[in-house]
């Protein structure tokens, strides 16, 4: 299938052509023509897919099949996104594919100053890009207008319930016309998702290309059971010994970041960390440096790492096992990307053992562990209750729970990784 089939004009068709694409991903076949028809989508794809394309090339296409009068704060189109670099990176994909069109757009979210976000707005723009919090803050402010709206795209809807965005969307949607058409991309269909989608879209198109629950087919993953206090040690082997010159690590929590970030530069190996403590600019610039080669590890919680755009990513180590197994799917597919190969490195201590029988239920199939004979781990090293480390330490006990606890443990988690998401959310201010 060419992308000349796809209903998309000449040129979006140059840009594509600029960016090296041979041929649309299977979501960009499906997604493309279906919405410049005018239908409601609800889409199941993870990042990786090529999902942005999949519904910005089509908006793109749609805008500039019209030039209605606008006035003032009016605006078109508006994607939602949970975070700010996910914002960041639609917004940039919105630029590249759209730089032979003439639609205009722009970026909101929190953590940077709202003036000249209202000005810019105030100029008048197309397509806004934006996350739910500061945008609520500018719509009550009236800085922005939605009654021309005829496109509102949702991406990564899970991931903005999970951040207890509910609440700030619903706000937004009465806010909206109803003649508009909705696309809802999401990587799991949760009860709460289709509830969710269920009160916005209309008669939607299902399009399901991911492979939900399951982890990307060119991702070789592996384990290496490893005492805890002997991850760092041998993070830095692997790193040195296989060579690996551009490698995203997940770590739990933001002050584990700063701590193995550190850690590394002391072993010779050029490191930055990205979370929601650290300024947007710090997180742009290691982002930035990641990407560039010039530094060669880039440490970042979930939440951080959230929407991260890196081709090729030919490495990911979890350094520490994510307590919502949902996430380890998400933080792996960081690599294998848009067919490219990739390696995910899980360090596991005895501590999480429990956290691995979860993720292995979840993605159904068992991952290969791997011995390294020097990092054996100790037989007499107990599991210990797991610290998240807010404070006081709330952490949950997943560590040394009996499995047949281990439906209550997972309904638990995901109640403390959505309180525990609202309050990083609020730390974000996005
Ligand atoms: P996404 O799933 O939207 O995060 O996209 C994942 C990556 O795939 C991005 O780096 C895109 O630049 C890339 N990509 C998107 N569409 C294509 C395509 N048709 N062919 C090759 N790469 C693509």
């Amino acid at each position: 299938m060419a992308f000349t089939k796809l209903g998309l004009a000449q040129p979006l068709l140059k840009a594509i052509k600029e960016q090296g694409y041979e041929s649309p991903t299977p979501i960009q076949q499906q997604a493309i023509p279906t919405i410049i028809e005018g239908k409601d989508v609800l889409a199941a794809a993870q990042t990786g897919t090529g999902k942005t394309a999949g519904f910005t090339l089509p908006l793109l296409e749609r805008l500039s099949k019209s030039t209605p009068k606008m006035h003032k704060t009016q605006i078109r189109a508006l994607v939602l996104t949970p975070t700010r670099e996910l914002a960041a990176q639609v917004a940039q994909s919105i630029e590249t594919y759209g730089r032979y069109t003439h639609s205009t757009s722009s970026v909101i979210f929190g953590g940077v100053g709202i003036n000249p976000q209202l000005a810019r707005l105030r100029k008048g723009v197309d397509i806004v890009i934006a996350t739910p919090g500061r945008l609520l803050d500018i719509a009550s402010q009236k800085g922005i207008d939605f009654s021309k709206l005829e496109v509102l795209i949702l991406d990564e809807a899970d991931r903005m319930l999970d951040m207890g965005f509910i609440h700030d969307i619903k706000k937004l949607m009465k806010l909206m016309p109803h003649n508009r058409q909705t696309l809802l991309f999401s990587a799991t269909f949760s009860p709460e998702i289709k509830k969710l989608a269920s009160g916005l879209l209309n008669n939607p198109t299902l399009i399901e290309v991911a492979r939900e629950n399951t982890t990307a087919e060119q991702v070789s993953q592996v384990v290496h059971y490893v005492d805890k206090h002997r991850k760092r040690e041998l993070l830095s082997q692997l790193i040195k010994t296989k060579s690996w010159q551009q490698v995203l690590v997940f770590t739990r929590t933001k002050h584990g970041a700063n701590k193995l970030t550190k850690q590394l530069i002391e072993a010779g190996i050029s490191s930055a960390a990205i979370h929601g403590n650290k300024s947007q600019g710090a997180r742009t610039k290691a982002l930035e440096s990641f990407k560039t080669n010039d530094i060669r590890v880039l440490v970042a919680t979930d939440i951080a790492a959230r929407g991260i755009d890196i081709d090729q990513l030919p490495h990911v180590v979890n350094y520490e096992l994510p307590n919502v197994p949902e996430d380890y799917v998400h933080r792996i597919g960081r690599t294998g990307r848009a067919g490219q190969c990739g390696e995910a490195v899980s360090l596991v201590c005895i501590d999480e053992h429990k956290l691995l029988f979860d993720i292995e239920k979840f993605i159904k199939n068992e991952i290969k562990k791997v011995d390294i004979p020097a990092f054996t781990p100790d037989p007499s090293i107990k599991a210990e209750p797991i610290q998240n480390g807010r404070g006081g330490g709330r952490g949950r006990s997943g560590g040394n729970k009996p499995r047949n606890n281990s439906n209550t443990a997972t309904t638990n988690t995901h109640q403390n990784s959505r309180n525990r998401n609202r309050n990083r959310n609020r730390n974000q201010g996005a």
